[in-house]
Formats: structure tokens, C-alpha cells, sequence
């Protein structure tokens, strides 16, 4: 990604007025920001700031799947309409699925979820318990025809999806790779300065005790959703252990008090265990979705393999979804204020907004003597340039942009400081630019600390 860019040559469309056609704040601050602009119903276009936070995302999302032993792939947007009618879904599926068909007449089908591609790929790769536990992921754009696409990126027909899977000898092995999914997506969720508690969701047709949501809480949510607040206290990005018997605790603890979706709601029993000062009843956001299926899909797509005692059975399987568009919505539904969005320092698009107030050339100078020593440090730096643009256009932009942090370089400063302003909590400082920069860096060192993942 590039470091740092001039707005004076950068694609950035802020919005002075309201846009009419978004409902809820988020919506509102995408298409203000620049982030978004909508191409057709449910379709988006994903301008350059939009998508800086896109890739962020991935790439926490990305390094917490690897951690647990996850590898990455890809699989095609487009599948054969084949394998949906083997595994009984082609049909039930409904008019959410958008079906095409190619020259040779062949069904096909834009993929709203993989259980059935992958599930075909490892059938035709994978014989042995051997070769097991075994977790993919792909992020890769989906489409579901939603009968009411709103919000923006919130509910569209087409977003990007981080899905995984997971293929285990057993459903006790299966359950191991759940629960290490859940913990993934608890630390996954507070990189990103989001509080998302796991849910008991409601489990469908394929029944079994085994889905959890991952919600935050915001009262724009389309669900309603009850939880114990203690839940939303606990920390878990430096919970202890990679591996089984981490995993088990750490889901164990958060899978304690009682939280759970309208659907799966116990009116009774949450009020006889959850004390009344801890009770909380508002809305949420789905940002992810665990589920353990065991051999729904593995039986009819024949997906087996040889056990230890040479037998052939299903492989037990989950699959894990994170709607990686669908949380830029959210981190701005969580984190905002009147001026505009306040990035979370580990999703922000670029961690320094500089503005330069001056116009005389030795003003102009300094300011970009400034960008570009930021730029050599690799400190992520939008820089406001525009000559055009009155000082307090600047300003007002670079709030509703919502940069972790300004430097402002103006007339007004005495000589060799600058302003200093945090978003969050918008505080402001005078100070000299070698302190200001090092606050900056201070805090930059400490979103940027993760362990390197190997095995
Ligand atoms: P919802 O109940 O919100 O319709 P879902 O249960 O159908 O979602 P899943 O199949 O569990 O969704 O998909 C995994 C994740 O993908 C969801 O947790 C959500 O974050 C995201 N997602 C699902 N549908 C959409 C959509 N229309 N627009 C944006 N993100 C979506
Ligand atoms: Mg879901």
C-alpha cells in the first residue's frame, strides 16, 4: 500500500452536504468520506480511501487465521450449479442465488457461500486422516441477491467475505477446530478496537447445539440481541496459548454468561441468571458467523477419507464467515462522532492527516519537507496540500476523514511547532515537532506490535 499521498492527486470525494439516500450514520460518513460510491442497487464502488480500509481489515483478519493454523486460498466467484443440486441447496437456496448460465448452457452461479466448492475440492485431494485437521479460508466477493439491500455496505448483494473451513476425523476434533475459529475471531475483532461477543445464534435447519454470532452491539443493528455485560469487559487479543486446551478456556470463558440473538433469546432464564444491573438488551451488527455442521456436506459430495483403523467416514466440518465490508460499516457505527468517523489506529487509512495552512513558498517547504521524512519513516500520511481549499475546508475534512492523528503546520504556530491533535477525544496540542512526532510514533509502535506466525 502506498505510504503517503499529496490530496492535492489523490481520488478523494468529500461530501459537504448529507447524502439523502443513507439512513443510518455509517452509510452517511462512507459516501461524506469518500469511501463509497454506489454503482447499482446493492453495488458498490469502493474508492481509493474506501479501500485502504478494506485491506487493513484483511490483513488483521488474514494474520489471526494464520495464527491458528488456517492457510489461505482462493476460490472462484463462479460455480457449477452441479455440485449445489448434489448437496441439496440448489434449490432451497431461492432467489437470493444469482444464476447465469454460459454459452454452452451450462447452469452456473455467482457463489454466495463455499461449503459446497470447497468441500468438492477436498474431496477430490484429500484421502487419509493424515492428512487432518485441515483449515482453509479465502476472502472473495460474494453476492446474495438480498430482497432489501441497504445501509451500504451494511446489507449489499455484493460484499467480501473472509470464509473459512474447517475438516477434522471427528466431531470431537471438529469442535477443537471451532473453538480455536472462535478465539481467532475474539482476538481478530479487539485488533480492530471492536467489541464483538459471541452469540448462541439460531442454528436452522442443520440443528445441533454448535453456531455462534459475532455481534457488536450498536442500536442501528437490524437484530436485537441480549447479553451479560461482563462480556463486553474481557480482553482476549493476549489470552494466553495457541492451542487446544487454550482455545477450550478461553471459548469456555466467553461463552459464560448468557448472550444470545432474538431467535435464540430465553426470556426467563435471562432474567433469573443475568443480575438486572448487568443486563443488556440493545442491537447488533453480525460481523461473523461460526458453524459447526459436522458431515452435512461431506456425506452427499462423498468427501471422505481413510480412518487409522481402516474405515472410510464423512470428514467432520464448520464453516467461519467475517464480512470484511460489511465491518468497515461497523467500526464506523462503533466509533464516531459530530465532525466524523474516528479510525481505530489499526484500521485507519492512513495514521497522519498533515495539513498545511501556509501558501507562501517557505511555509509550503516546510510542509513538504515534513510529508516526505514522515513517508521515508513509512509512516502511513495523507497530506493536504490543495492550494485551493480554505483552511478551515481543510480542518473540517480531515475530521470527517478521521485520521488518527493531525499535524497541522500553519502561520499561526510559533516557530518550529505544530499542532498536534488526536481524533479520539479530539485533544489538541502546541508542541515542539520532534515531540509531536514522537507521540506519534509511540502509539504507532504499539498498533504495529503482532507475533510473527510460522509452524
Ligand atoms: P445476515 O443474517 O446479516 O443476513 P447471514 O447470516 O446470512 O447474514 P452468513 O452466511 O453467516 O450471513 O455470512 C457471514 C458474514 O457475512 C455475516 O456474518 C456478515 O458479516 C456478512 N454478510 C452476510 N450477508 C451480507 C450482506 N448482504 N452484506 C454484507 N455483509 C454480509
Ligand atoms: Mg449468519
Amino acid at each position: 500500500m502506498k505510504i503517503g499521498v499529496r490530496r492535492s492527486q489523490y481520488f478523494l470525494p468529500t461530501l459537504r452536504e448529507e447524502p439523502a439516500e443513507a439512513s443510518i450514520v455509517s452509510h452517511r460518513l462512507m459516501l461524506r468520506a469518500g469511501l463509497i460510491r454506489q454503482a447499482s442497487a446493492g453495488l458498490y464502488n469502493w474508492l481509493p480511501l474506501g479501500f485502504r480500509v478494506l485491506k487493513k481489515i484483511e490483513s488483521i483478519v488474514r494474520a489471526e487465521q494464520d495464527r491458528i493454523g488456517a492457510h489461505e486460498c482462493l476460490m472462484p466467484t463462479i460455480q457449477s450449479a452441479e455440485l449445489w443440486k448434489k448437496s441439496g441447496r440448489y434449490d432451497d437456496y431461492g432467489k437470493e442465488m444469482l444464476r447465469i448460465t454460459d454459452r454452452h448452457g451450462a447452469p452456473l452461479l455467482y457463489g454466495p457461500t463455499n461449503e459446497e466448492a470447497i468441500t468438492q475440492l477436498f474431496a477430490d485431494t484429500v484421502k487419509s486422516y493424515k492428512d487432518l485437521p485441515s483449515r482453509l479460508y479465502h476472502m472473495q466477493w460474494k453476492f446474495r441477491d438480498e430482497i432489501r439491500p441497504r445501509f451500504g455496505v451494511m446489507r449489499a448483494r455484493e460484499f467480501y467475505m473472509k470464509d473459512a473451513y474447517s475438516f477434522d476425523a471427528d466431531e470431537e476434533r471438529g469442535m477443537a477446530s471451532y473453538r480455536a475459529m472462535a478465539v481467532s475471531y475474539l482476538r481478530l475483532f479487539e485488533r480492530m478496537g471492536l467489541t464483538a461477543v459471541p452469540m448462541r445464534a439460531e442454528t436452522g435447519p442443520i440443528g445441533g447445539d454448535n453456531s455462534h454470532e459475532f455481534v457488536v452491539l450498536a442500536e442501528t443493528g437490524e437484530s436485537a440481541v441480549y447479553c451479560d455485560r461482563t462480556l463486553l469487559e474481557q480482553r482476549w487479543r493476549d489470552a494466553s496459548g495457541n492451542d487446544a486446551k487454550a482455545h477450550a478456556d478461553i471459548f469456555a470463558r466467553a461463552t459464560s454468561c448468557y448472550a444470545a440473538t432474538d431467535e435464540e433469546h430465553d426470556a426467563d432464564r435471562f432474567a433469573r441468571e443475568v443480575p438486572a444491573a448487568r443486563r443488556v438488551e440493545t442491537r447488533g451488527i453480525e460481523v461473523g458467523h461460526v458453524f459447526f455442521f459436522a458431515d452435512k456436506y461431506s456425506r452427499p459430495l462423498e468427501a471422505r477419507v481413510a480412518t487409522q483403523q481402516g474405515d472410510n467416514i464423512p470428514v467432520a466440518m464448520g464453516s467461519y464467515g467475517v464480512g470484511i465490508s460489511r465491518l468497515v460499516a461497523a467500526a464506523i457505527e462503533a466509533s464516531h462522532d459530530a465532525d466524523g468517523i474516528v479510525w481505530h489506529d489499526s484500521i485507519a487509512p492512513f495514521s497522519v492527516g498533515l495539513v498545511s495552512l501556509a501558501l507562501d513558498e517557505q511555509g509550503r517547504g516546510k510542509a513538504d519537507k515534513l510529508y516526505e521524512s514522515l513517508c521515508r519513516e513509512g509512516i502511513e500520511t495523507l497530506y493536504d496540500d490543495r492550494l485551493d481549499a480554505r483552511a478551515g475546508v481543510k480542518l473540517k475534512d480531515m475530521d470527517l476523514v478521521g485520521l488518527p492523528w493531525q499535524i497541522t503546520l500553519g502561520d499561526k504556530n510559533p516557530k518550529d511547532s505544530v499542532l498536534l491533535k488526536r481524533r479520539c477525544g479530539n485533544k489538541k496540542q502546541t508542541l515542539p515537532l520532534d515531540k509531536a512526532l514522537a507521540k506519534v510514533r509511540e502509539s504507532l509502535k504499539r498498533t504495529r506490535t503482532h507475533d510473527p506466525v510460522f509452524d
